[in-house]
């Protein structure tokens, strides 16, 4: 007798469960595949899960699918159990996570993209053209002799990388009848050039050291914490390990919280490993997204570099993982399916049986943690490669010190006896725009966003009042919208003031400011780094966009602007990021010949933080971080989940959140604690009311028990009107 199998299919949407059906037509495909189902009237793409003996209803009133959609699976076992295992950590429903992992295409019931990869061609009439004829167009003759030198075809990707710009020079070739798509094996594709990789570099002891385990390790999980100084030579060690396991047909998975903030380390992956570098993150068009998942999963690509999204990528020889900058909070979601990419990157590599190496020069205080309990292992890197000293660090008490634009008399005098010896001066100011207060000198009016609980940030250059929680925009008022006064004073000061007051107090020095206003124009970013590497640029100021990745080797004074603020801000995290920023900027100063210099201006130098971080360094101040998070009982100690409502309307989210922490109750065992309902730290944002409850537990499967239990009663909660809410397991941000 043969058994009925049911197909249990998960459907994109905030579907909790799995929907069964018989397989019907479409046979006994593997689990990861699309199939169409039928679904109320209509029809839906879902996701094969698993099959089933039996279901909880009558199979006869069951349907069955209605074909299933691709030739093979598009997630193997291991990929789908991340998933499964993501979705229900993250108490996120299974449908929606499985299809946050695809290409945007592949939730409708297209096929999959043809195999090989997309390229352009010359057709016999254009084979038979010489570039001479078409130079008055320069970029068709340049498209035309890049083509005739490759008869057989160019990947489009390549066309675009190495010409740039030729959409429209594609596009009038293609109406002459010049060119034509066509695919080209994957083999075929342009990649780096494999003696590139034996011109590296010589690595030192501890680098060598560093390889060695993790090459050791290849084969099996082990989590390792690459603990190495900002210029000590970490992305070495990732590009030697992963031409190991690219030499041995693996794939490496590399992620990083921005790319677009790297352009350095995606050209060195380009330049120094084989094979076509898959690069997958959010900013690219659909279509580029599409193929590079197409390049990883088909196994096409052994190099796959990416943001936090990446973790999901099917990669059907994963031998080795690299989170880099593992400690930098955009590697956690914010928003609908809220995961941590480092977190499952370690429960990816345990699952897949690999290594996992989590980079940083100033780990996480969870990581730190997980090497305490033994759980990861540490490899250090704790000198600058090629022999550079690393920076002194000076605290600046500017108690009643006379600033201009925002700069002590010392850190002025530093800067003018840097840029003398030919140096380049870094400055941090972590707060952009012009001013972030807009004030009535006669009636104390104060520029507020009428939509959230925030004050509204001046920018002069576009001559706006700008909201950075909402994005609301409105023109600066000319004189007081309150009692009609002329006398609008701007209070404080953003990267754009400073910029103003640097160019008036360094006349004639060449200024840049990278900050998101600046950098918004494609291309910008990288255009400002190369100037500032070129040396045209003497002065660099932006806010924390400086300390994310980049390698400055000109700098030899970095100043940090205002601290204060950071140092007493609500969020339990604030002084670890300001350790960790302080740090991250820090290591941005000093080259080879020349210890650096590194200026904190501050009220408070007395602060705790700041005294550890001064005499003992980044581990110090985790030491003392971590002993305080004990003490308060704070993560990595316990395990979070925070419960945000939000409603037109106070009462409504604190209701909703009332009756969440009334069901809440009966399923909590001792070690769970809630903490609330309460506003939020910012109470509106965009014209609704937000709160919140803590949940607290000392134990991880203790806390996950309980969100088991409570989410299921959370979605069947009495709907109150106007009230959105969501559960953040993990969270980075409390507000
Ligand atoms: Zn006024
Ligand atoms: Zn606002």
């Amino acid at each position: 007798m043969t058994e009925t199998r049911i197909a249990r299919v998960a459907l994109p949407g905030p579907l909790d469960e799995l929907f069964d059906y018989l397989p019907g037509v479409m046979g006994h495909p593997e689990p990861g595949t699309r199939v169409l189902v039928p679904f109320g009237r209509s029809r839906r793409v879902g996701i094969l899960v698993e099959y089933a003996a039996e279901c909880g209803c009558d199979p006869s009133r069951l349907k069955p699918v209605e074909r299933a959609l691709d030739p093979r699976p598009l997630f193997a076992p291991a990929d789908l159990t991340l998933i499964r295992w993501a979705a229900r950590y993250y108490r996120h429903p299974l449908g929606d996570a499985l299809f946050t992992a695809l290409p945007a295409r592949l939730r409708e019931p297209g096929p999959l993209l043809a195999s090989g990869v997309a390229a352009i061609r010359l057709t016999a009439a254009g084979a038979a053209l010489t570039p001479a004829e078409l130079a008055r167009a320069p970029r068709q003759q340049a498209l035309l002799a890049r083509l005739l030198d490759s008869p057989e075809g160019v990947a489009q990707h390549n066309l675009d990388e190495e010409l740039g710009g030729i959409t429209s020079a594609l596009r009038a070739l293609r109406a002459k009848g010049v060119v034509e798509s066509c695919r080209l094996a994957s083999g075929a594709v342009a990649s780096a050039d494999s003696s590139a990789v034996s011109a590296a570099p010589e690595l030192n002891p501890e680098q060598a050291a560093a390889l060695a385990a993790v090459s050791e390790a290849l084969g099996g999980f082990r989590p390792f914490l690459l603990d190495g100084i900002t210029g000590s030579g970490k992305t070495e060690v990732y590009i030697r390990a992963i031409a190991e396991v690219v030499a041995a047909g693996g794939q490496a998975l590399v992620m990083v919280p921005e790319i677009g903030l790297t352009p350095q380390l995606r050209e060195r992956f380009r330049t120094r490993l084989p094979g076509p570098l898959a690069v997958l993150h959010s900013a690219l068009a659909a279509g580029e997204r599409e193929r590079a998942w197409h390049q990883a999963s088909s196994g096409e690509a052994p190099v796959v570099l990416g943001t936090r999204s990446a973790v999901f990528v099917p990669l059907p020889r994963l031998a080795l993982i690299v989170v880099d900058e593992e400690h930098d909070p955009s590697l956690k979601q914010q928003e609908g399916f809220r995961y941590s990419a480092r977190d499952l990157a370690v429960r990816r590599a345990q699952l897949v049986g690999c290594p996992v190496v989590l980079g940083t020069a100033t780990p996480a205080l969870e990581t730190l943690h997980n090497v305490t309990a033994g759980r990861y292992h540490r490899l250090s890197l704790p000198r600058r490669a090629g022999g550079a000293r690393p920076p002194t660090i000076n605290l600046l008490d500017i108690r009643n010190q006379p600033l201009r634009a925002g700069l002590s008399p010392v850190l002025r005098e530093r800067m003018h006896a840097a840029l003398a010896a030919g140096g380049q001066v870094l400055l941090l100011l972590n707060r952009r725009g012009y001013a972030p207060v807009l004030t009535c000198h006669s009636c104390g009016w104060v520029g507020v966003c009428p939509d959230c609980d925030a004050r509204m940030t001046l920018h002069l250059g576009e001559r706006r009042l700008w909201c950075h929680h909402c994005g609301r925009i409105e023109s600066v008022p000319h004189d007081c919208p309150q009692c009609g006064g002329p006398d609008l004073r701007m209070l404080g000061r953003g990267t754009e003031r400073l910029e103003e007051g640097l160019t008036e107090l360094f006349p004639g020095v060449r200024i840049a400011r990278i900050d998101r206003d600046s950098t918004r124009r494609k291309g910008e970013l990288t255009r400002l780094l190369a100037a500032v590497h070129r040396g045209e640029v003497q002065i660099l100021l932006g806010t924390q966009m400086l300390a994310k990745g980049h390698d400055f080797p000109g700098v030899t004074l970095a100043g940090v602007i205002d601290l204060d603020h950071a140092l007493y801000a609500s969020d339990f995290r604030a002084p670890e990021r300001t350790a960790q920023l302080i740090v991250q900027v820090a290591g941005r100063a000093g080259r080879a010949e020349r210890a650096g210099e590194v200026v904190l201006q501050t009220r408070h130098p007395e602060h705790p933080l700041l005294q550890s971080l001064l005499r003992e360094g980044y581990g110090g101040f985790a030491r003392a971080a971590l002993a305080e998070r004990e003490a308060a009982q704070l993560p990595p100690f316990t395990y979070l989940a925070l419960l945000r409502a939000e409603a037109p309307e106070q009462e409504a989210a604190l209701a909703f959140l009332a009756a969440a922490r009334a069901h809440a109750e009966p399923l909590c065992s001792p070690e769970v604690e809630l903490l609330g309902p309460v506003p939020a730290p910012l109470s509106r944002r965009a014209g609704r009311h937000r709160a919140q409850l803590l949940v607290q537990c000392a134990q991880r499967p203790a806390l996950q028990h309980f969100l088991a239990h409570w989410t299921p009663a959370l979605r069947a909660l009495r709907r109150i009107k106007g009230v959105r809410w969501s559960l953040d397991v993990d969270p980075q941000e409390m507000v």
